[in-house]
C-alpha cells in the first residue's frame, strides 16, 4: 500500500472526528507497543492495535478497512498496560463509529444462520446489532 502522509492529514477533520468521538488525543501514544504485546486477540487481528492507533495519529483513514477495529473485544487490557494512559478501546469505539456512519455494516440480519440465532444468547445478538450495525 503507497500512502502520503502530511501535516494536512495529521490535522485533518478525520483526525478531530476520531478524537471528539473518542475523547482521545492520538498524540499521547509514544508507540511502545505494550497494547499489541498484550493483547488477547492480536493473532486474530490484521493489523496490531498499536499499528491501528499509529495509522490514526497520522489521519490515515485507510485504517477503517482494518478488521481490528472490529475483532477487539474491548476487555481493557491494554488499558491496564499503557504507560501514557491511552483508552484504546474508545479509539477502536470511535473508529467503528465513524465507518458506521458512513453506512459500514459488519452484520447483516439476513445473512445469519437460523439455527445460529436459535442457538446463540440473546444477550450475544444484541450486543452483536450494538457493535456492528447502524
Ligand atoms: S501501550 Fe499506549 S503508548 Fe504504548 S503503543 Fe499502545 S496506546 Fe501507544
Ligand atoms: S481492548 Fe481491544 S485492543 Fe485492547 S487488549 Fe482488549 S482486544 Fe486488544
Amino acid at each position: 500500500m503507497r500512502t502520503t502522509i502530511s501535516i494536512k492529514k495529521v490535522h485533518s477533520d478525520f483526525v478531530r472526528q476520531i478524537e471528539e468521538i473518542s475523547g482521545e488525543n492520538l498524540l499521547s501514544c509514544n508507540q511502545c507497543g505494550k497494547c499489541s504485546a498484550g493483547c488477547p486477540v492480536a493473532a486474530q487481528m490484521d493489523l496490531l492495535p498499536s499499528q491501528v492507533i499509529r495509522m490514526a495519529q497520522l489521519g490515515m483513514e485507510e485504517v477503517l478497512e482494518s478488521r481490528t477495529i472490529w475483532i477487539c473485544a474491548s476487555c481493557l487490557t491494554c488499558v491496564t498496560r499503557c504507560p501514557k494512559g491511552v483508552d484504546l478501546p474508545r479509539l477502536m469505539e470511535a473508529l467503528r463509529q465513524v465507518s458506521l456512519r458512513a453506512g459500514v455494516s459488519e452484520l447483516n440480519l439476513d445473512q445469519l444462520d437460523p439455527e445460529l440465532v436459535r442457538e446463540l444468547p440473546q444477550l450475544a445478538i444484541v450486543g452483536g446489532f450494538r457493535k456492528y450495525m447502524k
